[in-house]
């Protein structure tokens, strides 16, 4: 199945599953991610929208810890260019186009991170190897190309697949958490 494909019957298979269904996977997800970042002292996570893992709970569970550095993104209108901007609290997000939430306007956005970072990676599905299909605009391709610190990928066991197409620019995950457990790629 080429990435076309393989979006199209992820997302599909996304609005498929019922809502209790969804948040019983999103917190194992969650349970596992929140162990796995506590070693880190700057996090770098999107936060989700309808159809992505759910990250709000673990954004609420890490803005508790005060020395953790949480980060989220804001694409650059017009771009496929994304940048990470310092968050606190829900209250330094604001509703974006898309009904995506992203920092507020007037935070300034940061380009260089601790060395002991990570980054939580969405995707709409990845394999084994840690590749991955997003949505198709090459965001985090272009970001985590200049990202030095550890990528981890957040999905749904039922969005794994055995083998992902992938070229020069695809950046793969360091680790993939999933609702079944935890695999170094
Ligand atoms: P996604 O990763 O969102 O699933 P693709 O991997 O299909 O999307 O990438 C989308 C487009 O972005 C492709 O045309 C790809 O070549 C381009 N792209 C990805 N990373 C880079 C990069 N670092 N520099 C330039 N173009 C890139
Ligand atoms: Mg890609």
């Amino acid at each position: 199945m080429n990435k076309q494909e393989l979006r199209a019957r992820m997302k599909a298979y996304r609005l498929s599953l019922d809502s209790a269904e969804r948040k019983i996977l999103d917190r194992a997800i969650a349970d596992r991610l929140i162990e796995l970042v506590s070693p880190y002292d700057t996090v770098l996570c999107y936060v989700s929208s309808e159809i992505e893992v759910d990250t709000r709970y673990v954004l609420s569970e890490l803005f508790k810890d005060s020395s953790k550095k949480i980060l989220a993104p804001k694409c650059v209108k017009g771009t496929n260019i994304m940048h990470f901007y310092p968050i606190t609290g829900f209250d330094d997000l604001e509703e974006g186009s898309f009904s995506i939430y992203e920092p507020k306007d007037g935070i300034s956005m940061q380009t260089d991170f601790s060395d002991n970072s990570c980054c939580i990676v969405p995707a709409l599905c990845y394999d084994s190897k840690g590749y991955r299909v997003g949505f198709g605009k090459g965001f985090y391709d272009r970001f985590l190309a200049e990202f030095s610190g550890k990528k981890i990928g957040i999905c749904y066991s039922g969005c794994i697949v055995d083998k992902i197409e992938h070229d020069d620019t695809d950046i793969k995950a360091d680790i993939i958490i999933t609702d079944k457990g935890v695999s170094y790629t």
